[in-house]
């Protein structure tokens, strides 16, 4: 997925504000989407939850796209012509639909849902991710995962992953990274990180034992979850800062109730971003367009590519800087 958001403040991402302790009761707070049109010749809207201005991080996780569910015959699908990235990884979840992905490593796969891809763009990566006309309905999530400082130009990696279903009492779950009740997510990250997609049943109560060291966010797909004392509407992100060792979640709803569970433990690096690319600073992301832009070995190229490269937007007039995460309580 392209970012296609290029304003500098709004997109700056800041590391751990001073005196971040998690005291006193669990407070959730409640970060409500934006709509966003995705790039490309025929936009889709998405409804962005990460970065905002009250939070820029939960653990690694830096961005958070929601979509769908869209009739793929009235909005167009997904379609994503290549574009780069740079200083993280992406993590693609359908609830619906069929996405095709290529990328300049050679790869050429198919996403359905229940699958992860996770693509590694540390140095430089490109991709374009496309939706199949197998796919009538396009419904799912595309989040992507800051890389620590020590692993930001990793080399090119994409990994396929399809958990087990889990079924515990009164929810089945899919654990696609990390560890949570029980399931183990064999994909390699480069920090802690927890992801998991969540289906309670109408009125169920489900308590997660989790890492104390992580916060936590729920993204509610569908269903109305009341997330320790915080009820959760469809499209709102809940954050709960560190120090949790059970989240309880209450499916308030007549139907199944579906998240997306984030975790780990916060970042402690501040970074910038702007389009699709991390950096530490704003002459990283100068240099990042710049190679986009000269068609540079950096990023390579997509075979049987399915569109035109996506041109990199004009850089701002000012200086990218980091922001700070506000204080959590
Ligand atoms: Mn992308």
């Amino acid at each position: 997925m392209s970012n296609p958001e290029t304003d500098a403040e709004a997109l700056a991402c800041g590391a751990l504000a001073e005196g971040d302790q998690p005291t006193g009761e669990p407070r959730v707070d409640v970060l409500s989407a934006r709509e966003v049109p995705l790039g490309g010749p025929r936009a889709m809207r998405v409804r962005r939850t990460l970065p905002q201005r009250e939070r820029t991080f939960i653990g690694a996780w830096c961005f958070a796209d929601h979509y769908g569910p869209h009739q793929v015959a009235e909005s167009g699908g997904m379609d994503v012509p290549p574009h780069p990235h740079t200083g993280l990884q992406t993590v693609t979840w359908l609830f619906s639909g069929e996405v095709e992905h290529r990328d300049t490593l050679g790869t050429h796969s198919l996403i359905r849902p229940g699958e992860m891809n996770l693509m590694t763009g540390g140095y430089g990566i490109a991709h374009s991710e496309v939706s199949t006309p197998n796919a009538t309905i396009i419904h799912g999530v595309q989040l992507w995962v800051a890389l620590p400082e020590e692993h930001r130009n990793a080399a090119r990696a994409f990994q396929h992953y399809v958990p087990e279903l889990a079924r515990v009492d009164g929810a089945q779950i899919r654990v696609f990274l990390g560890e949570l009740v029980g399931q183990a997510s064999p994909v390699r990250a480069f920090t802690p990180l927890l992801g998991a997609e969540i289906v309670i049943e109408p009125h169920a109560t489900l308590r997660l034992p989790v890492d104390t060291a992580f916060e936590h966010g729920v993204l509610v797909d569908s269903g109305d979850i009341r997330l320790i004392g915080t009820l959760l509407r469809p499209t709102e992100l809940g954050y709960l800062s560190r120090g949790a060792d059970t989240l309880t979640l209450v499916n308030e709803s007549d139907a199944p109730a579906r998240a997306i569970l984030l975790g780990g433990p916060p970042f402690g690096e501040e970074i910038v971003m702007w389009w699709n690319f991390i950096g530490r600073n704003h002459e990283d992301i100068v240099k990042a367009r710049e190679d986009w832009e000269a068609s540079s070995d950096r990023f390579g190229v997509i075979e049987d590519s399915p569109g035109d490269r996506l041109p990199a937007p004009a850089l701002p007039n000012a200086v990218i800087t980091p922001r700070r995460n506000p204080p959590t309580h």
